[in-house]
């Protein structure tokens, strides 16, 4: 644990009810439903923009949402999003396509609009705790080391740095700690969309597969991708994409000097990808790289050992509960560890089952002040492969949001609120 006593003026502690650690889909929701619970509520992002990868990730496609865009925050965003023209239903209507730069825009104006004191470029680098609470955090930025306490604390870093850092329990990967690769996303405009149609996974043409056309043109461009399911996703009519073509191994998502490398070698991969494709002419022809994410895409980071972690057998038997949030729906999605045949997504041969995730796994075992939303809950490998999804991490968060406040207002720990208040408190917030 970081060694923070001497840094900083710690007689100016910051104090808040809930303090929400990262501002991607998890903590945003978090933050919104902490706020609409009565919570004074700070979010603490080390990026300078809130929505994590779907905005410094350019990833905009929200996926899992089935059974939820008809309810709560989603359906909120969605309507809000589509009014405004930045963000529309596509294909089949299983997936939300947003435009990166309004997003942006809309999460800030949505947490002004709430009354939600926002941080950017301030990294929650080190905590106090005592008898299994959280006294205060530091957070590193521009200012030097800060410092904040409240009731209730969110760890929604995505990579569970919170709860790490609070002493709490996790697992990242496969028994043997074995992670998925990471892929940095790029940004393409200047495609031709009617002549990509059968490379497009926005489309859905029958009996098509876009990702093996699209690895094949990659070849014929002189190009192997280092993952060898390409995808190319579309963001809008006038021929916005966002690429996702690679893939970087064996790193963990707290080993900054890997990440690092990883990065630059991601996006050396990607300018010499959309070079060759230039070179290639037709669709390409006026293809122009517009932007190469801030940050790279961790697909798993820490699963936070929660008071309940959702298993396997969850997963593969469609496992309900009476304190359940959160309708999974999606398949499992393990990108190989390994990079044997560019990583594919490993097939495990079993069909999982739609389930539900409890508000107890996102609750933290060791630490009664850490309550967890997004990709860094509780789970094995199987189950976070289903649940990563930003659909569930706004419906993880909003919970984590709702449990935070209700936490902080009565004093009591995450696990000594009744599920009936929660869900008290959800009907009122969302009817
Ligand atoms: C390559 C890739 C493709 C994917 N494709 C899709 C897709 O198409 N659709 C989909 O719905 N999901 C997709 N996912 C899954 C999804 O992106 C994640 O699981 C999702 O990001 C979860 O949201 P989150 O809020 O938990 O985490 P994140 O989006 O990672 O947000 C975490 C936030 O916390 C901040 N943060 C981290 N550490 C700290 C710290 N110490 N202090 C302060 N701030 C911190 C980060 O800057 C970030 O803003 C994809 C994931 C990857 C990696």
């Amino acid at each position: 644990m970081l060694d923070f006593e001497c840094l900083g003026n710690r007689q100016n502690i910051k104090n808040y009810d809930v303090v929400v650690c990262g501002g991607g889909p998890a903590g945003f929701s978090a933050a919104v439903c902490s706020a609409r619970a009565g919570a004074r509520t700070i979010i603490i992002e080390r990026n300078s923009c809130l929505g994590g990868i779907w905005t410094a990730g350019l990833l905009t496609w929200i996926l899992d949402i089935k059974n939820k865009s008809d309810k709560g925050l989603l359906k909120e965003m969605f309507t809000e999003l589509s009014e405004i023209g930045a963000g529309r239903f596509i294909a089949d209507g299983v997936k939300f396509s947003c435009d990166v730069e309004e997003m942006k825009h809309y999460l800030e104006q949505k947490c002004v609009a709430e009354g939600i004191d926002v941080l950017f470029g301030a990294s929650v680098c080190g905590v106090k705790s005592e008898e299994r609470r959280i006294k205060y955090i530091a957070v590193n930025s521009k200012s030097g080391i800060e410092y904040f306490s409240a009731k209730a604390y969110i760890d929604a870093t995505g990579d569970g740095d919170l709860g790490a850092m609070s002493g709490c329990s996790f697992r990242s990967g496969d028994a043997e700690g074995n992670t998925q690769p990471m892929s940095l996303i790029a940004l393409l405009c200047g495609v031709d969309v009617e002549k990509v149609r059968l490379m497009n996974n926005s489309e859905t043409i029958a009996g098509n597969n876009p990702k093996k056309n699209l690895f094949a043109e990659m070849q014929r461009a002189g190009i192997t991708p280092s993952y060898t399911q390409p995808t190319l996703m579309q963001l809008s009519d006038d021929g916005i994409f966002a690429l996702m073509s690679n893939h970087e191994y064996g790193i963990k998502a707290y080993e900054n000097d890997k990440i690092t490398k990883s990065v630059i070698n991601a996006r050396h991969e990607l300018y010499n990808t959309v070079k060759a494709l230039k070179k290639l002419g037709g669709a390409w022809k006026n293809v122009h790289l517009v932007a190469t994410a801030e940050q790279i895409g961790v697909r798993e980071g820490r699963q936070i050992e929660g008071v309940y972690s959702i298993t396997e057998h969850d997963v593969f038997e469609g496992s309900c509960f009476d304190d359940a949030i959160c309708d999974v729906q999606n398949r499992v999605d393990i990108h190989s560890p390994k990079c044997e045949n560019g990583g594919g997504v490993v097939d495990v041969g079993r069909i999982s089952k739609p389930y539900q995730i409890p508000l107890r796994a996102l609750i933290a075992k060791d630490n009664d002040s850490v309550i967890m939303a997004g990709r860094c809950i509780s789970g094995e490998m199987y189950a976070h492969s289903t649940f990563r999804l930003t659909g569930n991490a706004v419906e993880t968060g909003s919970a984590a949001g709702i449990l935070a406040a209700l936490s902080a207002a009565s004093g009591d720990i995450p696990k000594g609120v009744s599920f009936s208040d929660f869900k008290k408190m959800q009907n009122r917030i969302f009817g």
